[in-house]
């Protein structure tokens, strides 16, 4: 019996098999959820159908997260071909990268917009679109990370973006909650990524990361892909609206200690 069996889940996000989406779809996979896949057309026939084959998915479906039209498209096709859909994942961010190097102040109007666009606003299109398929016990999920908390250098826009992300899971949360629609974030420390990449200093913050955080060890997909599962299924039933730390403690440090990173 796995956990999640005769769940369907819809995710958004994939780039490559190092991204968080992959991480999550297999995991869900492994437990029983049937998957299928929404991400950015470019990257479909030479990324993301030969990983959806993998596990025996054939929804795949593009999706520019910027145009609606696109976003209720893949939902028209969701509910045409699967039907119910019980958990929905969000992982998906952009910036400009010049945005996510030097200084915040410098943020351009056009590059500010685009960040919460991509990043934030788009949860609450798809959770509007998705509503319709949503059914009394199913989970929404999306990936934070601690710059919307605390200052992270070069982080910028991206960490405006994510506490807006946050925020909105709240609301989300408040809204969906009567219908039994339940929403979260994980907020992951770093992995390596596509995405990751285009921060400036990422390798040198990645690469410290374990000699400081109290479980001493860096972030797997298969680490947050676990959160993500127990956050799919019904063992957290009661919980909405967190945002379910994934860092090995880094978040609850006040000042590092120097003997952990020497
Ligand atoms: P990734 O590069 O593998 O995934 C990012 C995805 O965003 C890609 O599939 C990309 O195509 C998609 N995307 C960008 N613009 C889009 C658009 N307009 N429409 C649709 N899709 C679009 O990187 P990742 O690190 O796996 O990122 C997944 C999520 O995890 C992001 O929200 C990211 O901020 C978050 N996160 C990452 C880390 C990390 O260290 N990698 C830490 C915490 C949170």
């Amino acid at each position: 019996m796995g956990l999640l069996d005769g769940k369907t889940a819809l995710i958004f996000g994939v780039a490559n098999d190092h991204s968080i989406a992959w991480g999550i779809a297999n995991a869900l996979h492994e437990h029983g959820a049937s998957v299928g896949f929404s991400s950015v057309e470019s990257l479909i026939e030479k990324h993301v159908r030969p990983l959806a084959e993998r596990i025996g998915s054939t929804f795949v479906a593009p999706c520019d997260v910027r145009d609606d039209g696109q976003i209720r498209a893949v939902f028209d096709r969701w509910g045409a071909e699967v039907g119910r859909l019980d958990i929905l994942v969000h992982a998906l961010a952009f910036a400009n990268r010049a945005d996510l190097d030097g200084l915040f102040v410098n943020t351009s109007r056009d590059g500010f917009a685009l960040a919460m666009d991509v990043s934030a606003y788009s949860l609450v299109a798809l959770a509007r679109e998705a509503r319709p398929h949503l059914a009394p016990g199913s989970s929404i999920v999306t990936l934070s990370y601690y710059g919307a908390e605390k200052v992270v250098a070069h982080y910028n826009v991206m960490g405006v973006a994510k506490a807006a992300l946050e925020a909105s899971v709240r609301y989300l949360a408040a809204d969906l909650g009567p219908e039994g629609v339940r929403v979260n974030a994980i907020s992951a420390g770093p992995v390596r990524t596509l995405a990751a990449q285009g921060i400036a200093g990422f390798k040198q913050m990645y690469s410290g990361f374990g000699a400081v955080a109290p479980l001493r060890s860096n972030i797997t997909i298969e680490d947050v892909a676990g959160a993500a599962v127990w956050l799919a299924s019904d063992l957290s039933r009661q919980v909405t609206g967190e945002t379910v730390h994934v860092d090995g403690g880094f978040n609850i440090l006040g000042v590092p200690n120097p003997d952990a990173a020497g």
